[in-house]
């Protein structure tokens, strides 16, 4: 077999790209180049980035500053099969020193290179951060309760929705899903927001988890630039009643499992579910809570009744047994007095 060299440089070779040797084909290509210094502005207080003429949700600084320098890259249009690899180094607390490789192909050819560049970060308050240290919001969300006091557990678990529901939607990139300023007040919580969005999707996720309704009022606050600006609050009630209420609904007494739209429970009387839609009800009042029952020896079971023994006053007292009843006589149940009577409970 005859031996073979590069027309350009003469040396031997077996293997050419675009007729010449791999030397001579590498040679003058550049694989990648990257300004000595890059730029970067990065929020200190969230860790926003500007990127593409806005801010960005970021993440952890060192994956900031290597998608940073990647951005200013600029690779051999022809390169195929790229492989980067960068090591930033700290230099102080707005500099770091990225090493960066680069393996690739051209027409085949394997080529590599490496070179260093410098990002310098310069700290600005983004401007969603800048908003809510200037007390910005657009609306704001009051949780009360209907016709009683919202329970401290339902206040805290609304206002830990709120957070959740704040802290996806700022994933999804709405970067002013914020909750500017929390104020528990007498009776109730109020919760200031940056968008309007947000004020509809806490009161959507509170209703999801306790029933309820919210009404929602635009109120005029001025102008800016010839527009009208406004300021939304989002009234929400929790519903009347909650789990564990003890309540009379058109005759029937029921103890409540939930009270939103519907309001469902069993028929103490019966022992039968309840499910009505809440506006359908014409007298409801609340009798007492389950926490308020007292244990009471059963005497008898005489099949459409039973007989009790007040634990007060140690009398027997016949009351209609209900159907899921299934304890034996001279076991304990768990009763409770009320205006309409005594009722056994589940
Ligand atoms: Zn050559
Ligand atoms: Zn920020």
């Amino acid at each position: 077999m005859a031996k073979l060299f590069c027309p350009k440089c003469g040396s031997d070779a077996d293997v050419f790209y675009d007729n010449v040797c791999k030397q001579c084909f590498i040679g003058n290509k550049t694989l990648f180049e990257c300004p000595h210094v890059v730029y970067g502005r990065i929020c200190p207080s969230c860790d926003s980035v500007f990127r593409k003429g806005r801010w960005q949700s970021g993440g952890k600084e060192e994956d900031i500053v290597i998608s940073l320098v990647k951005e200013n890259l600029e690779i051999n249009g022809d390169a195929q099969r790229v492989e980067l690899a960068l090591t930033p180094k700290q230099l102080d607390y707005s500099r770091y020193r990225i090493h960066v490789e680069a393996k690739a192909e051209i027409k085949g050819a394997p080529i590599d290179a490496a070179l260093d560049t410098e990002l310098r970060i310069s700290w600005e308050t983004c401007d969603t951060c800048s908003r809510i240290s200037g007390g910005y919001f657009v609306g704001i969300v009051q949780i009360r309760a209907d016709k009683r006091l919202p329970t401290h557990d339902e206040l805290t678990r609304c206002m830990s929705l709120a957070e959740e529901v704040a802290e996806r939607s700022r994933g999804k990139g709405d970067r002013l899903a914020f909750i500017a300023k929390t104020e528990e007040i007498e009776g109730g919580v109020d919760m200031y927001v940056g968008s309007i969005k947000l004020g509809k999707q806490i009161c959507r996720a509170v209703m999801d988890t306790f029933g309820g309704k919210f009404a929602e009022s635009p109120k005029l606050v001025g102008q800016k630039n010839g527009v009208d600006l406004y300021r939304i609050t989002y009234a929400l009630r929790l519903p009347e009643f909650v789990r564990g209420d003890i309540i009379s609904v058109d005759g029937a007494v029921v103890e409540v499992q939930s009270c939103a739209k519907h309001v469902s429970g069993i028929d103490l009387e019966t022992g039968k579910r309840f499910l009505e839609n809440f506006n359908n009800l014409m007298d409801v009042k609340k009798l007492t809570r389950r926490e308020d029952a007292v244990s009471a020896v059963l005497v008898a079971d005489e099949g459409k009744t039973i007989q009790v023994l007040d634990p007060l006053t140690y009398e027997t007292i016949t009351v209609k047994r209900p159907e899921f009843l299934s304890v034996e006589p001279g076991n304990e149940i768990q009763i409770v007095k009320t205006e309409k009577g005594i009722f056994v409970l589940p």
